[in-house]
């Protein structure tokens, strides 16, 4: 018996891991399987799904940088690099980031603190690819608090997206029956990807969400408190 419920139970921040690409572009996801694994000499290990343009760029270069999330990460900043892809999206376009002597890009905004990562071993899963690497910089960024997941899910209410190590299926589902809405009600609809909410009555054909990026077809209709 494998009861999803067990996952629920294991906690995890947020991290944006950084890489720069073969052609020397800036690239970036969201991850939350980022953590120390030895402390002599300092270790560390992140998964990332093998589709990511993150991970191909990791793999071609050996490098990889961390940003610590705080909790004033907000959707938009989650959103950008958690739901959009690197592949046509230049996710650094509005953030505040700077560089580590790698050339490695880290967030200066909602960040707690950064690691400069070189890659020792990848070990191939089936989904996705563990990097295990040395830390060759570490800085505080600030004094701010680092967001989990668990305050990621609460308080930001913020979904998990499908290429996440701890993704699982049934508790995402794209086709939820949509509830009725009281008559005096207000209606909204909820991206089933990201979790933002707009209020509207009705969304036009073309609508896409500002978070993730997905058209009308992930919405679902929603009663407003
Ligand atoms: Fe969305």
């Amino acid at each position: 018996m494998i009861d999803s419920k067990a996952f629920h139970s294991l906690s995890y921040g947020l991290y944006v891991v950084t890489a720069v690409d073969s052609d020397g572009r800036l690239v970036g996801c969201v991850a939350n399987s980022f953590q120390q694994v030895t402390s002599t000499p300092p270790m560390v290990s992140v998964s990332l799904n093998k589709e990511n343009a993150t991970t191909k760029a990791i793999l071609a270069t050996g490098e990889y940088g961390i940003t610590v999330l705080s909790t004033d990460a907000d959707m938009e900043l989650i959103g950008c690099f958690g739901f959009q892809t690197s592949a046509d999206t230049d996710k650094y376009q509005n953030v505040d980031y700077s560089k580590c002597s790698l050339g490695l890009p880290y967030l200066m905004e909602a960040s707690v603190a950064r690691f400069s990562v070189k890659v020792t071993q990848t070990v191939d899963l089936p989904t996705h690819i563990m990097f295990i690497g040395d830390v060759v910089e570490a800085e505080p960024i600030s004094d701010a608090t680092p967001l989990t997941y668990d305050y990621y899910h609460n308080v930001i209410k913020g979904k998990t997206p499908p290429k996440a190590v701890s993704y699982i299926a049934e508790e995402n589902p794209s086709n939820e029956k949509a509830p009725e809405p009281s008559s005096d009600g207000r209606i909204g609809w909820r991206c089933t990807l990201c979790g933002y909410i707009v209020e509207m009555e009705e969304l036009p054909d073309d609508f896409t969400c500002p978070i993730c990026g997905v058209g009308k077809e992930f919405f679902e209709k929603v009663t407003l408190d």
